[in-house]
């Protein structure tokens, strides 16, 4: 949302809205497009944002903006149509339902979502493996929507069967998918909000757009500067289980992508023990430790949001450690004995901070 008015000019702070529940059925609703160059509305059980300078050069009426979010809100519910599991004829729940041994003819879409998931799985060493789908259903985190009785240790035992991106094939030059059992069950959800941002990124350059920023459930991309001729300021979050939403940093972003992955608002808690819903394929459970959140940094925004995943279920050293050897812009939010939350920046993402956030 946009921060009230500091120091005689208007900055752009956005409260980001992070690990929001992949959850309900998407319904499109229509979006709001107002004249100051803001477009909001609804998708894949979130928010999205769309804030823009409308250009000095071409001549912008308020029924261009009009159709500028029309056409944002298509290709949104296009991706949706494509990518949901929570939507039963999505191209992905049709793969999801296809039998063994059958290839797959995925939409050019679906395919670069798949061969990006693929590329960070193998360099995450499984980490982030979105096979990992009937994990997260199991533990009562995606469609149908299920009270937490917690699986059993012999229904794991069958689940991870069906589990292991190294189950997928990937045919580019006929650009299908081949699964060698039919109850392999794909979940988008850790990196297709990413690409969406993406996506609408490209809407807005098609319309001569330069200076702009697309958010989509807490994914964001920016281009060019804002209004008041600055860079993007983007306010990540201090992770509450309180429920509570502070800006505890803010980055400045110059035609770059961020996304945060976070335990703390997505879970439940039984006997004591959070389940989040980030699963360790490796372990067949829900993450459990220190680290609360990461904040990842790409050139393009489905990139961050897949890597936000991974780093997120390797947790605060190994996620750390791979960021960092990958040179990697990251910020990792841990929580400490005492309570508190300390920051971890790679050095890449040193030196973009502009200090903790305030109201
Ligand atoms: P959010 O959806 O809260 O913004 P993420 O982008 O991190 O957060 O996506 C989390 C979702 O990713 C989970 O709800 C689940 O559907 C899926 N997921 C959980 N664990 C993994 C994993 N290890 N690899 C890939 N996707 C995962
Ligand atoms: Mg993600």
């Amino acid at each position: 949302m946009p921060e009230s008015p500091s120091s005689g000019k208007r900055n752009w702070l956005y409260a980001l809205s992070i690990g929001v529940a992949a959850c309900l059925l998407i319904a499109l609703l229509i979006p709001r497009a107002n004249d100051d160059g803001t477009i909001q509305g609804e998708t894949m059980g979130t928010t999205y944002t769309v804030r823009f300078l409308k250009p000095d050069k071409l001549p912008w009426e308020k029924a261009h903006t009009e159709r500028l979010a029309r056409e944002i809100a298509r290709c949104l519910s296009d991706v949706n149509a494509k990518m949901s599991t929570y939507t039963p004829d999505s191209e992905l729940s049709r793969f999801n339902e296809s039998p063994a041994h059958v290839p797959f003819e995925l939409s050019p879409e679906t395919f670069e979502v798949f061969e990006a998931a693929l590329a960070i799985s193998a360099e995450s060493a499984g980490a982030f493996d979105i096979t990992v789908g009937p994990l997260v259903n199991a533990y009562g985190f995606g469609p149908p929507p299920e009270p937490p009785a917690l699986p059993t240790g012999e229904q794991l035992e069958a689940l991870r069967q069906r589990v292991g991106y190294r189950l997928l094939a990937l045919d580019p030059p006929s650009r299908t998918i081949l699964k060698p059992r039919a109850d392999v069950y794909c979940d988008l959800s850790g990196i297709a909000k990413g690409y969406a941002v993406d996506r609408v990124a490209e809407v807005m350059k098609a319309h001569g757009l330069t200076d702009y920023m697309v958010e989509v459930g807490g994914e964001v991309r920016v281009r060019g500067l804002n209004p008041d001729g600055m860079a993007w300021r983007i306010g990540i979050e201090r992770p509450t289980r309180d429920g509570t939403r502070v800006v505890m940093r803010a980055v400045e972003l110059v035609d770059r992508a961020l996304a945060t992955s976070g335990d703390y608002r997505n879970y439940y808690i039984v006997d004591g023990r959070v389940y989040s819903h980030m699963i360790d394929p490796r372990t067949a459970m829900p993450v459990d430790h220190a680290l609360a959140s990461v904040t990842v940094l790409d050139q393009k925004a489905m990139i961050a949001d897949g890597w936000a995943t991974a780093l997120m279920v390797l947790g605060p050293d190994e996620g750390y450690n791979l960021a960092e050897a990958r040179g990697m812009a990251a910020l990792f939010l841990v929580r400490t004995a005492d309570g508190n939350i300390a920051e971890r920046f790679t050095t890449a993402f040193a030196g973009l901070t502009v200090g903790p956030g305030k109201r």
